[in-house]
């Protein structure tokens, strides 16, 4: 993977001195035009997704190259593959493996979210050697608790990753490279704000921040506020 590690970076980031941010990608790209790894790119051939939809071509590149994210798309039009994949190639990039823990963590609003989330990481990341985990109460504090310190990407709903910070010994996010809250409003719509801003202020903050929402509420605005630094906002209108 060495090789390709260098390659893709030397893609991302092609001369530091002169960073060009000409990140507009055409809407003829497919994924395969996009810095991906090989691993990546055939989990989602093997799912036949071939051209990014527009939430996806106009935020993937940013979120590679390791910017926060504020993304605005309605409902279906596949905000998933637009965390999923910077958090991949981000961990591809890292070397990571299940060893090494916690290092991606997706927060949804409701247990079905996050499974559906879930279920397209585990097809997604098939090809690569990194763990994936469902942290929703599914099963008890215990047992959940006995995979969280091998586990690479949890996938979780808020109230219960809170649990497993206060509650289960000597578990610490204190190695997060990347937070992803998905379906933001929603999250906020089912009164989980202080929950989150309880998970927040025990994240370190050296760390990348994607949020996507179907809406920008207020509320929305105040989370991102506190959660993302210098994001950069990729707002999809739908066409009248
Ligand atoms: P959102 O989170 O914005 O509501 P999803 O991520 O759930 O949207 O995606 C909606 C649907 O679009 C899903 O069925 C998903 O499999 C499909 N989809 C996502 N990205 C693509 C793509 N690039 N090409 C084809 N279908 C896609
Ligand atoms: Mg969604």
């Amino acid at each position: 993977d060495d090789a390709e590690i260098e390659a893709l970076s030397s893609k991302l980031w092609p001369n530091f001195d002169e960073e060009k941010e000409e990140l507009k990608p055409s809407s003829s790209m497919t994924f395969a035009d996009f810095p991906l790894s090989k691993k990546t790119l055939t989990g989602l051939s093997e799912q036949k997704f071939v051209t990014p939809t527009e939430i996806q071509r106009e935020s993937l590149l940013f979120a590679l190259k390791g910017h926060d994210i504020l993304g605005a798309a309605k409902t279906g039009s596949g905000k998933t593959l637009a965390f999923l994949i910077p958090v991949l190639e981000l961990l591809f990039r890292q070397r990571y493996t299940p060893g090494f823990g916690l290092a991606a963590l997706i927060m949804s609003p409701t247990r079905e979210l996050a499974y559906q989330s879930f279920d397209m990481l585990r097809k997604m990341g098939k090809h690569h050697d990194l763990s994936f985990g469902l942290v929703t109460g599914g099963m008890g504090l215990k047992e959940e608790a006995k995979k969280l310190t091998s586990t690479n990407v949890i996938i979780c709903t808020p109230g219960r990753f809170l649990q497993h910070l206060e509650q289960t010994p000597n578990f610490t996010a204190d190695e997060l490279k990347v937070l992803v809250l998905d379906e933001a409003d929603k999250i906020l719509h089912m009164g989980f704000a202080e929950t989150m801003n309880a998970v927040l202020s025990s994240l370190p903050p050296q760390r990348q921040t994607l949020l996507f929402s179907a809406t920008q509420t207020k509320s929305v605005k105040d989370l991102a506020r506190l959660s993302l630094k210098r994001p950069v906002y990729v707002s999809v209108h739908e066409k009248a």
